[in-house]
């Protein structure tokens, strides 16, 4: 048991973690946690920052470092054992993290190192006292002690429904398949898609080919799939997964998602918050759900028009050229690709061999080490979860180490869709010694099938950019203190600044050459090619633009309804929000809420509308680049300074405006989606 506790520095053994021995691990490190704090607590000596704070951050750290990769695992590699282990660890966690939350002494000794004048703190020690004493109200240090048991309670019962939630959606996703024995229902693939159904299927030991709902087999069938009741029932089945919508009833979230959003609602009114949105915000950059409100609806009034003459557009085209005079939900992406071909004269199948993994990565990574003066290696022999993971060093310009991280690419079976930065532990003055941070870093794009390296799509090419820019903020950074170091401590709201502005660079000529070479010949992107992706970078940008509001706006009025008791509830505020700013109508039977796992089971909560605030951070600190050039200089090590390595040591705003020089302006955000000009 002892053995499977990673030693300080090094990294998890991934292929020797035993089930059997994940509980007892766990209680064995929350108590030896909660040894210490007493021992600390009855300590005469002045409580200060090292012999105090610190050594309770080296406790934090050690019980992250067990558990991370728990979580992470049953991510990635999920399985009944597993899974019984980790939501048996959780409320042992949950109770524990409130117990501390509601120790007064502990909240007394933080306060009053905070208050000491002679502590001489610096500002970011400053910062992690300040966050820390705001948690403990937000744990309910004040209640009274049964309203403490009760908060505890509740914090325990939302852990468990989040994860309960989230193993809904995998196994709705891999419960439903449908194997076609002739290649002709599949007609429109391409050959990449044809080529993973058959190997979806041979890998089951099924012969022909095998549409699944993991997110590149679904994506093929409705934006390519010529048979229209193929893309149908492919579309009801994905947008019903975990719903009583499904033909598999057993893992409906319905009762679940009423649940959450009570207890949610219960614990903010404990807190004396008016509602949960009002909780959530209270540690965000934005400053009230009225202003995001404000914020969303003025992005919805400049796009709305955009994206109803796209969609007035996209249905003239389907009744005249394809003959769907009723266009449905299950259209919409094929069309789009056909009137996409038609306007710009290519697909993004045309894409796919620029795109060979190895060429990406190379590129990417070509354009970080040049922007922040690091250097990534690959490293072998490393222990991992699946052959599919790979692992790499960065290094500082001094040939130091300075941060680690997993790499996970493609989709499979009992890994978590849609991609995501995780942490397995970040970079922190232990006293003794300087960890550096690791990261998981995690895709779902389509894997290699066959011969052919696997050639991604430019819309994964982008989200592992984006991923990567989450992991940059995780790893760059030189904050040493724990709860403030890389993403730690970064209002959730401006989490999504880094990622999003490494978006930029896959729409840029200068940059996309360097990771976009064809997989046969080595050739660049033709010019001509490279025209059309750029006429057609802002092709129903409207539409996209619309559907995140409708998403944000969405978790924000749910969270602020206090009287939700049924699914139906749940259903009317979505049918509301789509009738305030959809286009695209939404068949009856679409549950798409059912399977929202960033609110539901991620830490989105009232703050989906992050993408959106964050994207005005993003796109105007792109900008900067924009005016000063890709590589400069000045611009980049602005930037590795002033944000990335800032982490949570002061607020966003703050760092935002050492880096631009003002606060952020919505303008390049509206420029760069296209969304300046009237809808004429
Ligand atoms: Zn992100």
């Amino acid at each position: 048991m002892k053995s499977y506790l990673p030693e300080s520095q090094s990294l998890p053994s991934f292929s020797k973690i035993e089930t059997d021995a994940i509980l007892p691990a766990l209680e064995q490190c929350l108590e030896d946690n909660r040894t210490l704090l007493k021992t600390l607590l009855s300590n005469t000596e002045t409580p200060n920052w090292d012999n105090f704070v610190r050594p309770l951050e080296v406790a934090e750290n050690n019980l992250t470092r067990l558990w991370s990769p728990i979580g992470h695992l049953k991510a990635v590699k999920n399985n009944d054992e597993l899974r019984e282990a980790y939501n048996a660890g959780l409320p042992k966690l949950s109770e524990y993290y409130t117990e501390l939350g509601q120790n007064a002494d502990f909240f007394q000794a933080m306060q009053s190192i905070q208050d000491s004048k002679s502590a001489s703190l610096n500002s970011a020690q400053q910062k992690s006292l300040d966050d820390s004493l705001k948690s403990f109200t937000r744990s309910g240090i004040n209640l009274s002690e049964d309203k403490q048991q009760r908060f505890k309670a509740i914090s325990q019962q939302l852990s468990q429904l989040s994860s309960k939630f989230s193993d809904n959606v995998l196994d709705a996703t891999s419960d439903w398949t449908l194997l076609l024995n002739e290649e002709e229902a599949l007609k429109g693939l391409s050959e990449n898609a044809l080529a993973a159904a058959a190997q979806s299927a041979s890998q089951r030991d099924l012969e022909g080919w095998l549409i699944t709902l993991e997110f590149p087999s679904f994506n093929a069938v409705m934006t390519y799939a010529d048979d229209r009741e193929l893309r149908e029932k492919v579309y009801r089945a994905y947008t019903t997964r975990a719903s009583a919508e499904a033909v598999n009833k057993d893992f409906n979230n319905d009762s679940l998602m009423v649940e959450t959003l009570q207890l949610r609602q219960e614990m903010a009114e404990l807190l004396g918050f008016a509602h949960y949105a009002d909780y959530s915000v209270d540690v965000k950059m934005a400053e009230s759900p009225a202003q995001i409100i404000g914020f969303l609806e003025e992005l919805a009034e400049k796009s709305l028009p955009h994206a109803q003459k796209e969609f007035a557009e996209l249905k003239t085209f389907a009744a005249e050229q394809l003959g769907l005079s009723d266009l449905q939900a299950w259209d919409t992406s094929y069309a789009s690709d056909k009137l996409k071909q038609q306007l710009f004269d290519f697909s993004n199948e045309d894409l796919k061999p620029y795109f060979p993994v190895d060429h990406v990565l190379k590129g990417l990574f070509q354009i970080v080490e040049s922007l922040y003066g690091i250097q990534i290696k690959a490293q072998d022999d490393v222990d991992s979860w699946h052959n599919d993971a790979s692992f790499y060093e960065i290094f500082n310009s001094q040939g130091e180490l300075i941060a680690q991280f997993y790499l996970d690419l493609y989709a499979r079976q009992h890994k978590r869709g849609g991609a995501w930065m995780g942490s397995y532990c970040t970079r922190f003055d232990t006293g003794s010694a300087l960890q550096t941070p690791v990261a998981y870093m995690t895709c779902n794009a389509s894997s290699p099938t066959g011969d052919k390296p696997a050639l991604f799509t430019h819309d994964e090419v982008i989200t592992l950019f984006h991923e990567f820019g989450h992991g940059l903020h995780h790893m760059l950074t030189q904050v040493e203190y724990l709860s403030i170091s890389g993403i730690s401590g970064v209002e959730w709201d401006a989490v999504e600044l880094p990622s999003q502005f490494m978006e930029n660079f896959c729409w840029q000529r200068e940059t996309i050459d360097l990771f976009a070479a064809h997989y046969e010949t080595n050739e660049k992107i033709p010019e001509a090619l490279f025209s059309k992706i750029k006429a057609a970078q802002h092709f129903q940008s409207g539409m996209a633009m619309v559907r995140q509001l409708e998403f944000s706006l969405f978790d924000l009025k749910i969270h602020m309804d206090k009287t939700i008791d049924s699914p139906q509830q749940i259903q009317a505020i979505l049918d509301q929000t789509r009738e305030q700013v959809a286009v695209i109508p939404a068949p009856d039977f679409n549950r798409f809420q059912n399977g929202f796992s960033h609110i539901f089971a991620g830490g989105y909560a009232a703050g989906y509308y992050s993408y959106k605030w964050a994207e005005v951070l993003s796109a105007d600190a792109f900008s900067r680049f924009e005016e000063e050039g890709l590589f400069s200089e000045k611009a980049g090590t602005d930037f590795l300074e002033q944000v990335l390595q800032q982490g949570g040591s002061r607020p966003a705003m703050e760092s935002f405006v050492a880096f631009r020089g003002r606060e952020p302006e919505v303008d390049a955000l509206l420029r760069h989606n296209g969304l300046t000009g009237e809808a004429a």
